[in-house]
């Protein structure tokens, strides 16, 4: 009964433990909302909404609150969580009748749907409890509970186990009992001492730890788990499609070049601080010098949804951190956005998307003159222009070409190239259209943005090549500033780069061929993620993919281990999504297949130690059995080392750091089953050795004369005293045990041995415990040769390992002579 309740308890901690972590990450993916306090556009969190604020939303928002709509262009949403209804519906301002039906209130959004598309105002009218979701539902929780399919086979397997050894248990019985003639009482007792052996009771406890463990490291390192499996997944990613902005680099931009018509002026300046000197060549120049100039800083406003503030004298972004450097853009160009925004109304606008690489804005000034600007890619701007404007002011017919020759020249520095273009309307024009744009604007100029790469993902790029795994940059941007960075960064394969209308023109089997080859993908569309997702997949490869926007939901949802950005990433993103990194960072995606690769190796790890000691024990009493010997460990004895030692001893393989060439070895292949060949033999070898330990000092003992209870109390100690032994084995598979590392261990290893060392010589020596387990004192120097066993078994299997890495290493030079010769 003691043993029992003991390990309930140990394994409520253990879920106790691992439901925290489970808490915290619940807690990291609460929404977030924009929401216009003070005057002031400010990001919240969804729950400091109150009934009254004003919320703005774009496409891939999921609402926070239910709000009544103020403004809404081109809006459509995704209320399939209240009404089933999976198509996006449309939104208005318009009243709609009281008593309309839920999914007929296109005036409303309510809390928990997704934005499709569009840009929206709105009101806050209920929050918490009082929305509609509310009222339905309690909170939706997103994370499931700690389980993988790797976790859920071992369990079904510990079950089939179960049932297995209850039916070799019962045919004992019967075989003993009847053919053998035993005392049915002993008998009885010896194979409830089997089922206990043979069962592993601690390892689906372990497992769950060693899952929680792992989702805790993740989370500490910004990779917020939403699905569990994919921690499996990401131990086996063999390779990554990031995007550039913001990732591999910092998303934090500078306009540095200014292009017009004749000129290309560099612009100085430092972060978003609204102050930088302008040059033309080597000499300083203003920019009231060139008209031309404030016309661009003044679309630059116009077409903006960002704003900056100043915490502390440094400039921050709320917003799109692009749209945040032209801002500052402007001021260098001395153009105030307070009096453009005092002077001007924006009626309507055509929000960015990445499909079609522009955002248009219609103005109205005092004088009700309106006025569309736009700024995007500068092909996409270039092809709807059609006169430039000159320095000086005055308007000619478009030059395409030079703009091009030198858009090509700041791209290929690394810098984000955007165009800008403007159209005066007639006053009564209100509502923007895409036919308002095409053909007919003219384009002011262009600026190049700096982003530097992320240093962090310099490196991080540099160990997933030595992991063996390929890094593979999608980007909307130009393909010569996708190469520039990609550079930069250290991507092996920098002189191609597929365009997102060259990936479109082939077919599923070039597609194949070319995904592999090429590292870099730019101006491409988030359907084309999709389709390199399943070409990669074609080669067996396990593809993590990272996304941001609403339309890159198909491709996460695709991929093994699909990434979403936890900052600038849209909830649509996130909700698609195996993992969100809260940081937006490369860097954060090796770390978190790092972790993943820690855990299966952990998993691995505690299977590989759980195992041999159960095979080990059980053996023991069935070698007995079969023999008519007298069992060298009691039921009571076996009912201990099973429920206590064994359980303490595994939770500290759930904490295991990760090993030093974890991110030297190449990925593990996918449909790798965990209980391969290596670790069935390494099971074998360990339970025979476990045997031989046993009955060896059994037989030594009886052989001594000493008592029937001594020789069993040796027996019980040789068995956990090898355990021990065992587990610091076990710690290095891949690499030696023998070095000062690997003996000083962690903490944990060293607190579940004091514990059990303690526990052990609890049971040995203490009067109280003796008669409870049949135990007897033991003499000094047959302690210390039950020490010596366990020593023997850890010299034979560290040696047998360090064999089998040498053949290893000798087969791996082979094969590199054989490649090098070839
Ligand atoms: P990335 O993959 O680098 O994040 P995006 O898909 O965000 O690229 O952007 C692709 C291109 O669209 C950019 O190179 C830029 O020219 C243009 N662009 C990006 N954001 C905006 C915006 N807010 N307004 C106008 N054009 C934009
Ligand atoms: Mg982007």
């Amino acid at each position: 009964m003691a043993v029992v309740i003991a390990n309930a308890v140990i394994g409520f901690i253990q879920e106790g433990k691992a439901e925290k972590a489970m808490d915290a990450i619940r807690h990291m993916l609460a929404p977030h909302a924009n929401v216009i306090r003070g005057g002031k556009r400010i990001s919240i969190a969804g729950e400091h909404l109150v009934p009254g604020d004003i919320v703005l939303l774009e496409a891939g928002d999921k609402v926070a609150a239910d709000l009544r709509l103020i403004t809404a262009h081109g809006m459509s949403v995704q209320e399939a969580i209240l009404t089933g209804e999976s198509v996006p519906v449309e939104k208005h301002i318009e009243p709609v009748p009281a008593d309309v039906p839920l999914g007929d209130r296109s005036c409303m959004a309510f809390s928990g749907t997704l934005v499709t598309s569009g840009q929206e105002k709105g009101v806050v009218v209920g929050t918490g409890a009082h929305t509609e979701i509310g009222r339905i539902s309690g909170l939706l929780s997103e994370v499931g509970t700690l389980t993988t399919p790797l976790v859920k086979q071992m369990g079904a397997f510990a079950k089939w186990l179960t049932v297995f050894i209850l039916l070799i248990a019962a045919l004992l019985i019967v075989y003993g009992y009847f053919v053998g003639h035993h005392n049915f009482s002993e008998l009885f007792m010896a194979v409830v001492g089997l089922s206990v052996a043979a069962i592993p009771e601690g390892l689906p406890a372990v497992l769950t730890i060693t899952l929680a463990v792992g989702v805790q490291a993740m989370a500490q390192r910004n990779a917020i788990v939403r699905r569990l499996p994919a921690i499996e997944t990401l131990g086996s990613v063999s390779v990554i499609c990031t995007d550039k902005t913001g990732t591999l680099t910092r998303n934090e931009m500078m306009v540095a070049s200014v292009l017009t018509h004749q000129h290309r002026f560099v612009l100085e300046g430092d972060g978003y601080a609204p102050e930088g000197t302008l040059r033309l060549g080597d000499v300083q120049v203003s920019p009231h010098e060139y008209q031309v100039l404030e016309e661009l800083a003044l679309s630059a406003l116009l077409c903006n949804d960002a704003a900056l503030h100043q915490k502390d004298g440094v400039w921050h972004v709320e917003g799109d951190p692009m749209e945040g450097a032209l801002l500052a853009f402007a001021e260098k160009m001395d153009v105030n956005p307070r009096d453009l925004q005092a002077a001007c109304t924006r009626t309507d606008a055509i929000p960015f998307d990445a499909k079609h690489r522009f955002m248009a804005t219609l103005d109205h000034d005092q004088d009700r003159r309106a006025l569309v600007s736009v700024k995007g890619a500068p092909e996409r701007v270039l092809a709807m222009c059609q006169n430039q404007r000159r320095p000086d002011g005055t308007t000619e017919p478009l030059d395409a070409a030079y703009w091009h020759q030198q858009a090509d020249l700041i791209a290929a520095q690394g810098q984000r190239v955007l165009a800008f273009a403007v159209r005066p309307l007639a006053s009564t024009h209100t509502v923007l259209e895409h036919r308002d744009v095409e053909g007919t604007l003219t384009l002011l100029g262009m600026v190049g943005m700096m982003d530097p790469p992320r240093p962090e993902a310099i490196s991080a790029v540099r160990e997933c090549q030595e992991a063996g795994i390929r890094v593979k940059m999608i980007t909307g941007d130009h393909a010569k500033t996708a190469a520039a960075i990609g550079k930069q960064i250290g991507l092996q394969n920098t002189d191609t780069v597929l365009t997102g209308a060259a990936l479109s023109a082939m077919d599923d089997g070039a597609l194949r061929q070319a995904a592999l080859n090429c590292d870099i993908f730019a101006r491409t569309s988030p359907e084309h993620k999709l389709r390199l997702v399943m070409a990669l997949q074609s080669h067996n490869m396990t593809v993590a993919m990272t996304g941001d926007g609403v339309n890159d939901a198909p491709a996460l949802k695709r991929a093994d281990a699909g990434i979403a950005m936890g900052k600038k990433g849209s909830d649509a993103a996130k909700e698609a999504a195996e993992l969100v990194l809260a940081d937006d960072n490369f860097a954060s995606i090796v770390a978190a297949v790092r972790e993943g690769r820690t855990v299966y190796d952990n998993i691995k790890k505690v299977i590989g130690w759980t195992l041999p000691t159960n095979a080990g024990e059980a053996m023991t009493i069935i070698v007995a059995l079969l023999f008519g010997l007298t069992l060298p460990v009691t039921p009571i004895q076996i009912l201990w080392i099973n429920l206590i030692t064994a359980v303490t001893l595994g939770i500290a393989l759930a904490f295991e750091p990760t090993e030093d060439n974890t991110m030297r070895r190449p990925p593990r292949a996918r449909e790798e089953p965990l209980l391969n060949g290596a670790l069935i033999w390494h099971v074998v070898l360990v339970s025979v050795l476990f045997l031989c330990g046993v009955y060896g000092i059994y037989s030594y003992a009886i052989d001594r004369g000493h008592s029937l209870e001594l020789a069993r109390t040796l027996a019980v100690n040789t068995l956990v005293v090898m355990e021990i032994f065992h587990l610091f084995f076990i710690r290095n598979v891949y690499s030696t045990s023998l070095t000062w590392k690997a003996v000083r261990g962690t903490k944990v290893v060293w607190t579940v041995v004091t514990i059990i060392t303690l526990a052990q010589l609890a049971i040995t020596y203490v009067p109280l415990l003796q008669p409870i387990f049949g135990t007897e004192s033991v003499p000094f120097r047959d302690g210390l040769l039950v020490i010596a066993i366990g020593i023997a078994l850890f010299a034979i299997v560290e040696t047998e390992k360090q064999i089998r890495l040498h053949l290893k290493a000798v087969d791996r030079q082979d094969a590199g002579h054989r490649d090098s010769r070839n």
